[in-house]
């Protein structure tokens, strides 16, 4: 049988390749963002105390209500910011089910979407495989500045989404507020709708403040925010996130969400539902993270690999051309193998693959991880 593949140039994950070449060598595992330890007590039992008490049947299509409360809630002391909780709020299977399922509700044939790289992997061929057309701006390392007037070169009739992601994955910077606003005039007047990737909210450092769309009132009003509860309560294996969007927006989102899953694992809705009753749960994560970059930065500083310190996520990218020329996924790999530490080269992020010499780090570890792997850093 022949078929020809509606992702010609799509392989297998970089997050897979490097979480499988590291567990194969016994490597310290900084690739594959996740944290090495657990997630609170208190939540899990919330959990179980959901399955313990009936919660084991399909929750309602748009999520646990409970929980859609709590979202919009937090929209409201966080960002003064409000959303329905039945009208406005989905709960999905991790932010990547809501990416989708967003692109897939509303891009066609011909439609343009506008995509920064480097982009987080699951974008492009989301778009691509809904027959959309991605149109790549490349940012430069190591500030990854976005050129507003470039970006307003790419605007065309057929665009019909832009999206974006601050704190950005991989690169670990954030929007500024003039960098939203320049978003905001840009597309005043169109239909373009914006995908806001939020993932990393709750994770910015140096007294930052996070730039949500919410923020924005026109930018609001074509935006969905995507988010997901495994970045920030420590349980990527979950797989529970959400989007909010407008209402008429959300409407087109949902006719495609309950098709795709329906709804998602109800204990772990009900169970967050009441963890997030208590706001620091969310709100001490930007502590907790800084303390993590401040202590893998301080442990390297020594190093030879050139370091522009994290402004948000849990990632860290180390710059190595003092070290070597090797491709960076060449290196990331041989670093694995041979030194025992694994990364993520940014070049797969990057348009035609383009390599800056820059690896990620994820330090969402334990103290002890980070310091072991900061041994082996500063010998390379
Ligand atoms: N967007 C970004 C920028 C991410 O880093 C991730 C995962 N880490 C996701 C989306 C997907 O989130 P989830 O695991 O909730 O699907
Ligand atoms: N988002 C995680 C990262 O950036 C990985 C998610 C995945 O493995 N699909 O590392």
């Amino acid at each position: 049988m022949q078929h020809k593949s509606k992702l010609l140039n799509v392989g297998t994950t970089i997050f897979t390749v490097m979480s499988t070449l590291a567990n194969t060598h016994n490597a310290i595992n900084l690739s594959q963002g996740f944290p090495n330890y657990p997630s609170d007590q208190k939540l899990t039992d919330l959990v179980s105390n959901a399955m313990n008490s009936g919660f084991n049947q399909y929750a309602p299509m748009a999520g646990n209500l409970n929980l859609r409360l709590a979202i919009s809630n937090k929209y409201q002391l966080l960002y003064n910011s409000s959303y329905h909780p039945e009208k406005e709020i989905t709960v999905t299977a991790g932010a990547t089910q809501a990416i989708y399922c967003i692109i897939s509700a509303f891009v066609k044939q011909t439609d343009e979407v506008i995509i920064f790289k480097p982009a987080y992997d699951c974008y492009q061929p989301a778009v691509e495989v809904n027959g959309g057309k991605a149109i790549p701006i490349q940012l430069s390392a190591p500030d990854y500045k976005v050129n507003w007037e470039e970006v307003a070169t790419k605007v065309t009739s057929n665009t019909k989404m832009i999206m974006i992601n601050s704190p950005h994955n991989p690169s670990g910077t954030i929007w500024s507020k003039e960098d939203m606003l320049q978003l905001q005039k840009l597309t005043e007047d169109t239909d373009i709708i914006v995908l806001s990737d939020e993932v990393y909210e709750h994770i910015v450092f140096d007294s930052n403040q996070h730039q949500s769309a919410c923020l924005f009132n026109d930018l609001k009003q074509r935006s969905f925010i995507t988010a997901s509860f495994g970045k920030t309560f420590h349980n990527t294996g979950w797989k529970i996130g959400y989007t909010c969007g407008p209402e008429a927006l959300m409407e087109e989102f949902r006719k495609v969400h309950q098709f795709n899953v329906f709804s998602v694992h109800h204990p772990s809705q009900k169970g967050i539902a009441d963890y997030m009753q208590d706001a620091n749960t969310y709100l001490g994560l930007n502590d907790f993270f800084q303390h993590k970059r401040d202590l893998f930065l301080s442990l390297i500083s020594d190093s030879k690999f050139k370091i522009k310190p994290s402004q948000g996520t849990y990632f860290q990218v180390l710059e190595y051309s003092e070290i070597t020329n090797e491709y960076d996924v060449d290196f990331a790999k041989r670093l694995t193998t041979d030194f025992g530490i694994a990364s993520i080269p940014l070049s797969v992020f990057n348009e035609n693959n383009q390599d800056d010499k820059v690896l990620r780090f994820c330090f969402a570890k334990t103290d002890k991880t980070l310091v072991k792997a900061a041994e082996i850093l500063n010998k390379i």
